[in-house]
């Protein structure tokens, strides 16, 4: 596979934005291949500037669950951008995707901001601002944004860094616990007790790789937020509309105080959103007195987008099943191919998204990711993207199904871990 355009723009990026990239998981750095600078998306694949195919299982990390350029979401965008960039005044538009988003994720009430991690800034406030008190338990592998309440043993791009410029006062109000790990839950609960606003949790993890959480511990969670009086926040930036209309809640009936969102709701566009109980949301600005703004915040584009992306993922109910049905397939198939090569490995797969690791049996929490066999996880990702099927950079993210995927995309894929395989073997 040639890159060279890609090398050359990537090389002469690198003199302006730090690194080449505006967010560091874009870079490669574990890999020793150049990031393919991409210059068009139709449906499950990506096209690069040397004039590379590929079969796309990042999506934009989880959001382009329609497939890239979906009609309608293009559509959507069309329709409004002769008349509505940005207003910072109110439009039809928020209060119609207020609803949709309200109806679809059976919440009370949302506040639309600019990123995951704005979102998940905002809960957190807020749920400070609720309960009065200052100190969040979240748990090691989560990510759940750049903010430096949250980086304290994150997965994604933080899960093989040294961080430098986190604020120390801000991060001893984080207590780190054990995901799936009920007892180091309870331990944080009896040295803080009353200290407690909020746990915050990606119910289905995906940034130490994909690893969900038991059903008995979420269960477990609900009930230590409401014996202390703190909010239990999910993080469904990725599982918002991926895993179900109503996110990962629906696969575990258990109900969190607020819900942050991202990725999808935006239909591509930067967008996130929080969410949940109108006792909590009600707190905000201007309706109370936790303060949250954003000048892009709700932009009418942006807006259009979502509305289309969550329209359509409610109209078609079929995709759900569809896409699990594939990932099943791809899930299975892998499995039988890397078992033929006796291979240690372990596949975690939640509807439509997916991580494989290498060198251990399970993985029920960060601990047990890290200790996965990276170097191969790196060869076997590096094999991938220079055949052609462009697959998270890092162990400590998920890969991701759309809409848009077919049978033959997926085979194509298993053909060529069989082949990653049988070159390991000679
Ligand atoms: N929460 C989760 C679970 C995420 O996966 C991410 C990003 O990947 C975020 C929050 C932050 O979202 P953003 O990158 O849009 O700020």
């Amino acid at each position: 596979m040639r890159l060279d355009k890609s090398k050359e723009i990537f090389d002469k990026t690198k003199r302006y934005i730090p690194g080449g990239v505006n967010s560091p998981v874009r870079a490669f750095k574990n890999l020793s291949i150049t990031p393919p600078v991409i210059s068009k998306g139709k449906g499950s694949h990506i096209f690069d500037i040397d004039g590379n195919e590929y079969i796309d299982f990042v999506l934009s990390w989880g959001a382009m669950i329609l497939g890239h350029c979906d009609p309608d979401v293009v559509n959507s965008i069309k329709e409004v951008v002769e008349d509505q960039i940005a207003f910072g005044a109110p439009t039809e538009i928020e209060y119609k995707m207020a609803k949709l988003v309200c109806e679809t994720a059976q919440i009370d009430m949302v506040r639309f901001v600019n990123s995951g991690t704005e979102a998940t800034m905002t809960a957190i406030r807020l749920a400070k601002g609720y309960t009065g008190k200052k100190k969040i338990v979240k748990f090691a592998g989560c990510y759940h944004g750049h903010h430096d309440i949250f980086l304290k043993e994150a997965g994604s791009a933080v899960a093989e860094l040294r961080l430098k410029g986190i604020d120390e006062d801000i991060v001893k109000n984080t207590i780190v616990a054990e995901y799936n790990n009920l007892d180091s839950v309870e331990k944080a609960f009896k040295e803080n007790k009353d200290e407690i606003a909020a746990v915050i949790i990606e119910p289905v993890a995906g940034n130490m790789g994909v690893v969900p959480a038991k059903k008995e511990f979420l269960q477990a969670l609900r009930e230590i937020c409401n014996l202390y009086g703190s909010v239990l926040i999910f993080d469904e930036v990725i599982t918002g509309f991926r895993l179900s209309l109503k996110g990962a809640r629906a696969l575990y009936n258990v109900e969190p105080d607020l819900i942050t969102f991202g990725k999808i709701i935006g239909g591509g566009l930067p967008c996130g959103a929080v969410g949940g109980k109108k006792e909590i949301m009600q707190f905000l600005t201007p309706q109370g007195n936790v303060f949250q703004a954003g000048t892009m915040s709700g932009n009418p584009i942006v807006m259009n987008a979502g509305y289309a992306t969550i329209k359509k993922l409610k109209e078609n109910p079929h995709f759900y099943s569809n896409m699990e049905m594939l990932a099943g397939k791809l899930e299975k198939e892998l499995t039988q191919v890397f078992s033929n090569s006796n291979l240690t490995f372990c596949i975690n797969r939640v509807g439509s998204m997916l991580t494989i690791f290498f060198g251990v049996e399970k993985v029920e929490n960060f601990e047990m990711a890290k200790m996965s066999d990276l170097d191969l996880f790196r060869s076997f990702t590096e094999y991938m993207i220079k055949k052609h099927s462009y697959v998270p950079s890092s162990q400590f993210e998920a890969m991701f199904l759309s809409v848009a995927h077919s049978e033959n995309d997926v085979e194509k894929f298993v053909e060529i871990a069989e082949e990653f395989c049988s070159s390991k073997r000679k």
